[in-house]
C-alpha cells in the first residue's frame, strides 16, 4: 500500500487537482493521501501566505482578509463539479472563530479546506490531522502520534489527511514549520506501513547538479537517505531531510515524483543499508550520485608552528566560535595549520572572532576569507575506490581553478572542495564533466 503527499502546486488549480485525482485512481495501492494548501497560480498567491496575512489583521478585519481565500476555494469546488457551496459549513465555522483565533489555527485552514475538497472529489474519507498528530506543549510527540495515527487509519480503506498541522493535548491546533506537510506525509506513511511514500511535487526529482549552471544535469534515479542529507545541506532543497524522519526510522523509501509528469520514475530515496546491500541500484554507474554546492562561506585560516604539540590548541580556537555562538561547518587541517569554515551570515563578527582567537592562542598568522564557495561531491560509490579526489583536483587544476580547501569525511561518501565564489560556476561545470553524472 502506498501513502502519497501532494504539494501546493499540485493542489493549486482545477486542472492540477484533476491530475491529482487521475494519479490517485490510477493505482489501487494509493490509499492514503496528504495534501498541502493550494500554492501559487495565475493571479493567486500561496493560500498559506494569504492566511499569514489574515493573522496580521485585527478582529473583524480578518473576515474581510479571509474573503479572497474563501472565493478561491469556492471557485475550485465549482470548477471540479462539486458545487460552490461544498465547504460552506467549514467557512461558517472558520469565520465564527476567526476574530479570536490563534495563529496556527488560521494558517492551518488552507490544508484543512484543501483536504476536505479532495476527499469529496475522489470519494475518500476525510480524517483530520488534529485528531491524531499530537504535540505536547507545542513540541511534536512522535510516540503518541504514531499510536493515534495507527488507530485512526489502520482499518480504513482510504483517507485524505490535511498536512502541516496537528494539535496539543487540549485540542488547540499546532502547525509544523513551513513546508511541514512533508512531515505529515511521512507520519501517515509510517502509520499505515506503506511500502513507499510518494511525494508529488512540481519537479521531476533531485537533479545531479544545479540545472541553472549545468544545463545537461539529469534526474537522479536512486539516492540514499545519507546522500540526501549531504546534498540538502548544500542547498539542493526539493525535500528537507529532517522533515521525513518518520519514514527514515521505519525504513520506508520515498519517491519524489512530478504531478505534471507522473509517468517519469522520479527520484527514489532509499534506506542506506538497502542501497549498500544491493537491493537498489543506480542506472548510471558513476561512483558519484550528485554534486551540489553553495556560495557565501567564510574560511578562517590559522597557523602556528609546532601547533600539533600544543595540547588543546584546536579546542581553544573552537571555544572562541562557541562563545560567539558561531556554528562551525568544516575543519580541514594540516600539520601546523587548519581552516575553520563557517557561514557567511557571521561575517560581521569577523573582528570580534579574530581578537578573541588572538588572545586565546597567539597564532603566527591568521586571516578570514569571505568569498568561499563549497562544493560537495556525494556518492557511496567512491568508498574504498581510489582516485575520486585526485580526479576532482586535477580537473579543477586543468580548468585553472584554484582549490582553496578540501575535506573528506571518514564515511568516504562526500568530498568537500572550497573554491572562490567567482570560480563556483566553472568548477561545477568542470566537475560534472569529469564524473559524467
Ligand atoms: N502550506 C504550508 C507551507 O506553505 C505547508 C506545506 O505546504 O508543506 O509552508
Amino acid at each position: 500500500m502506498k501513502a502519497l503527499k501532494f504539494g501546493g502546486t499540485s493542489m493549486a488549480t482545477v486542472d492540477s487537482i484533476a491530475k491529482v485525482k487521475q494519479i490517485i485512481l490510477a493505482d489501487k495501492e494509493r490509499r492514503f493521501v496528504v495534501v498541502s494548501a493550494p500554492g501559487k497560480a495565475a493571479g493567486e498567491i500561496k493560500v498559506t501566505d494569504a492566511l499569514i496575512a489574515v493573522c496580521a489583521a485585527d478582529g473583524a478585519a480578518r473576515i474581510k482578509a479571509f474573503a479572497p481565500i474563501k472565493t478561491r476555494f469556492m471557485r475550485l469546488c465549482d470548477g471540479l463539479g462539486l458545487g460552490e457551496g461544498l465547504l460552506d459549513p467549514d467557512f461558517a465555522e472558520i469565520e465564527r472563530v476567526l476574530p479570536q483565533a490563534e495563529h496556527d489555527y488560521i494558517v492551518s485552514r488552507g490544508e484543512y479546506l484543501c483536504a476536505k475538497l479532495l476527499s469529496a472529489y475522489i470519494g475518500f474519507a476525510f480524517v483530520d490531522a488534529a485528531d491524531m498528530i499530537k504535540f505536547r506543549d507545542g513540541v511534536y510527540d512522535d510516540g503518541y502520534t504514531e499510536t493515534l495515527c495507527r488507530l485512526a487509519l489502520e482499518k480504513r480503506p482510504n483517507a485524505v489527511v490535511p498536512g502541516f498541522y496537528g494539535s496539543n493535548a487540549d485540542g488547540r491546533v499546532v502547525a509544523f514549520s513551513r513546508g511541514g506537510s512533508d512531515i505529515s506525509g511521512a507520519i501517515v506513511a509510517r502509520a499505515v506501513n506503506a511500502s513507499i511514500y510518494e511525494n508529488f511535487t512540481d519537479v521531476d526529482g533531485f537533479m545531479t547538479c544545479d540545472p541553472r549552471i549545468v544545463p545537461h544535469a539529469t534526474v537522479i534515479d536512486v539516492l540514499t537517505y545519507k546522500e540526501l542529507r549531504e546534498l540538502a545541506y548544500m542547498g539542493a532543497n526539493v525535500l528537507h531531510p529532517d522533515s521525513i524522519f518518520p519514514v527514515r526510522k521505519a525504513n520506508i523509501p520515498i519517491n519524489i515524483k512530478n504531478t505534471f509528469n507522473p509517468d517519469l520514475d522520479g527520484t527514489k530515496i532509499v534506506p542506506t543499508d538497502k542501497f549498500l546491500s544491493g537491493e537498489y541500484a543506480r542506472a548510471k554507474k558513476s561512483p558519484i550520485a550528485a554534486i551540489a554546492g553553495r556560495k557565501g562561506f567564510c574560511a578562517l585560516y590559522i597557523d602556528k608552528s609546532m601547533m600539533n604539540l600544543e595540547i588543546g590548541f584546536m579546542r581553544k580556537v573552537l571555544s572562541c566560535f562557541e562563545r560567539l555562538g558561531i556554528p562551525v561547518e568544516h575543519i580541514p587541517s594540516g600539520i601546523d595549520s587548519f581552516t575553520v569554515v563557517f557561514s557567511g551570515d557571521w561575517q560581521d563578527h569577523a573582528n570580534e572572532l579574530l581578537n578573541s582567537i588572538r588572545s586565546e592562542v597567539k597564532p603566527d598568522h591568521m586571516h578570514i576569507a569571505n568569498d568561499v564557495a563549497l562544493i560537495a561531491i556525494v556518492g557511496h560509490g567512491m568508498k574504498s575506490r581510489p582516485g575520486t579526489a585526485a580526479r576532482a583536483i586535477s580537473r579543477l587544476s586543468n580548468a585553472n581553478i584554484n582549490l582553496r580547501m578540501i575535506d573528506q569525511g571518514a564515511s568516504e561518501m562526500n568530498i568537500i572542495l572550497g573554491v572562490s565564489d567567482e570560480d563556483y560556476d566553472r568548477a561545477l561545470v568542470a566537475l560534472n564533466g569529469e564524473f559524467e553524472i
